[in-house]
C-alpha cells in the first residue's frame, strides 16, 4: 500500500499556481490526501478555518507524508494568537512562557498549535557575540512564518480541507528529489542557532535524504559554534538523535562528517571507547529495532549503556587494588556519573534506574539459593536482563549466563530448583580474593571481573 501510495505521489509532474509568493501544490499534482491527517489535527484546522482564520498542518508532518511516511505527530500553524486558539477549543490550554503554543485535547491525542512567527530582522534581533538568536518569539504571517523555519522541507503548509501544499521555498520539489536543504544563507542560519547543523544530520539520516551539498558544507568549520549551545538543548536534540529509531545512522552520519569529534561529550562518550564501542552499537541497534516495534525505550537505560564501560574500568581498577566488588562498583557508578554530570548535562533524576541497571549485572552471576528469586521480583528486572542480553551479544559476558536467565524467568518451579547451582560454589567463590593473574587479564576485556563477583554482591542500595 505504501509503495502503491510513494508511486502515485513520485509520478506526477508538478503542477502549480502560486498565490502571493508561494506556490500552490494541488491534491492532484502531489496525491496526499486528507485522509492521511489525525482525527485531531482535522478537528483543529476545521475549528480555526470555521471561526475565520488560517489553519494548517505544518512542519515534519507534511514531509513526512510526502515521502511516504507515517508522521510521529502534526502541527498546526495558524494566524490566531494562542488567547484566540484557546477560545475557539474548550480542551486546550497555552503552555510555554516565551514561545507560547496551545495543546488542543481530543481524547488521547494532543495536537499542538503554534501562531505564525517571524524571524526578527537582524538590526532588532537579539543575539549572542556568535550570532546565535536570543529570541525569536514575535507573531508574524504565513509567508515569515516559512522563512523562519529551517529546511525547505520542513517549511510547507497542508491545507486539509482544500488538500493543497503551500510552498515558499522550493520544499515540495527538494522533498521529492529526496533532499534536505536549508532555507537561506546556510552561514547565517547556522550562526543564528547552531542546533540546525545537528538538525540537518538527524533528519537526513533518519529521513535517509540526502543533505544538499551547500547545507552540508559549512558544518565542518562551523561546528565549534556548539559549545555556545545551552547543554540542556544539546542534550535534547542528542537524545532525539539516539532516540530517533535510526541512531545508528546518525552516528554514521556523523562520523563521516567528521562531526563526532569535540562535537559533544556524550558524543564523544560513544564514539571514543573503542572497548564499549561494540557494546554500545549493539544498545543503539537495540533500541532503533525496539522503536521500530512500537516498544517503549527509556533515556536511563541508554544512557546507561553508553557509560556502562567507563564504569567496568574504574570498577576493574577498583578491585585490582583489592577493594571489594560491591563497594568498588558503588565507588566507580558514583566516580563515572560525577564525571560525567560535569560535561554531559544527564538529569540526576536519571541517576537511580542507571545505578540500578548496573547493580544488577552483578546479580545476574549469583545463581543459587533465593537470589535468583529476589532478583526476579525487582522491578526493573526487565530492563536489567535487556542490558545483560547486550553484553552478552558483545562478547563482554557469557552467553550461557544470558541463556540462564532467559529460561529461569518462564521456567516451572521443578525447573528452576534443578537449575540453581549449588550454594558452595558460590560460597567459595566468596571467599577467594581477586587473583593477580585476573587482574592483568583485565586489559583484554572485563569479564574475567565479573565473573570473580561472590555470591554475596547484593547492592547496599
Ligand atoms: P521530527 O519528525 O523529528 O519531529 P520535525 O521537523 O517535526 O521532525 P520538530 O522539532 O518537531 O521537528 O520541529 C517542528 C518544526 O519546527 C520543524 O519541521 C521546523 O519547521 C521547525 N523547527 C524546529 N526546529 C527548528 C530550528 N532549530 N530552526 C528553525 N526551525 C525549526
Ligand atoms: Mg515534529
Amino acid at each position: 500500500m505504501i509503495k502503491k501510495f510513494l508511486k502515485s505521489v513520485f509520478r506526477k509532474p508538478i503542477k502549480t499556481k502560486s498565490i502571493g509568493n508561494a506556490q500552490v501544490i494541488s491534491f492532484k499534482a502531489h496525491g496526499v490526501s486528507s485522509d492521511h491527517i489525525s482525527y485531531g489535527s482535522l478537528k483543529v484546522t476545521d475549528g480555526l478555518q470555521a471561526a475565520g482564520y488560517q489553519a494548517y498542518v505544518v512542519g515534519g508532518a507534511v514531509r513526512d507524508l510526502l515521502l511516504g511516511r507515517i508522521p510521529k505527530d502534526f502541527d498546526i500553524a495558524t494566524d490566531a494568537t494562542p488567547e484566540e486558539v484557546r477560545k475557539v477549543f474548550r480542551r486546550s490550554r497555552i503552555i510555554g512562557r516565551r514561545f507560547q503554543l496551545v495543546h488542543v485535547m481530543f481524547g488521547e491525542e494532543v495536537v499542538e498549535v503554534s501562531t505564525f512567527r517571524r524571524m526578527i530582522e537582524a538590526e532588532d534581533a537579539q543575539t549572542d557575540e556568535h550570532g546565535r538568536l536570543l529570541r525569536d518569539n514575535e507573531f508574524g504571517d504565513m509567508e515569515q512564518d516559512a522563512a523562519r523555519r529551517d529546511f525547505t522541507a520542513n517549511a510547507l503548509f497542508y491545507d486539509p480541507t482544500t488538500q493543497e501544499i503551500f510552498d515558499y521555498h522550493g520544499g515540495y520539489a527538494d522533498t521529492r528529489n529526496h533532499l534536505l536543504r536549508i532555507i537561506g544563507d546556510p552561514l547565517v542560519r547556522y550562526r543564528e542557532d547552531p542546533v540546525r547543523m545537528l538538525r540537518a544530520v538527524r533528519l537526513s539520516a533518519k529521513l535517509g535524504i540526502k543533505l544538499d551539498a551547500a547545507t552540508a558544507a559549512p558544518i565542518a568549520e562551523m561546528k565549534n559554534l556548539l559549545d555556545n549551545v545551552p547543554q540542556a538543548r544539546l542534550l535534547d536534540e542528542v537524545l532525539k538523535m539516539l532516540l530517533s529509531g535510526h541512531s545508528v545512522e546518525c552516528i554514521q552520519h556523523l562520523r563521516k562528517m567528521n562531526l563526532h569529534h569535540g562535537l559533544l561529550p556524550l558524543l564523544d562518550v560513544i564514539l571514543e571507547q573503542p572497548m564499549g564501542e561494540k557494546f554500545i552499537m549493539l544498545a543503539l541497534r537495540n533500541t532503533d529495532e525496539r522503536l521500530s516495534q512500537d516498544k517503549t525505550v527509556s533515556p536511563a537505560f541508554l544512557f546507561a549503556a553508553l557509560l556502562w564501560h567507563e564504569v567496568l574500568g574504574a570498577w576493574n581498577l577498583r578491585v585490582k587494588q583489592g577493594g571489594r566488588p560491591v563497594g568498588a562498583m558503588h565507588e566507580a557508578m558514583d566516580e563515572v556519573l560525577a564525571r560525567q554530570k560535569k560535561q554531559l548535562a544527564i538529569p540526576h533524576r536519571q541517576d537511580a534506574v542507571m545505578k540500578e541497571i548496573w547493580l544488577m549485572q552483578q546479580r545476574f552471576e549469583q545463581r543459587s539459593g533465593q537470589r535468583p528469586y529476589r532478583l526476579l521480583e525487582q522491578p526493573r528486572f526487565r530492563a536489567g536482563f535487556d542490558f545483560l542480553l547486550l553484553r552478552c551479544a558483545s562478547g563482554e559476558v557469557d552467553d550461557a549466563l544470558g541463556l540462564w536467565w532467559d529460561e529461569f524467568q518462564d521456567a516451572s518451579e521443578e525447573r528452576r530448583a534443578e537449575m540453581l547451582q549449588p550454594e558452595g560454589a558460590g560460597e567459595k567463590k566468596r571467599r577467594r580474593k581477586p587473583r593477580k593473574k585476573k587482574a592483568a587479564n583485565e586489559t583484554s576485556g572485563e569479564k574475567s571481573a565479573v565473573d570473580e563477583l561472590p555470591a554475596t554482591s547484593e547492592p547496599s542500595a
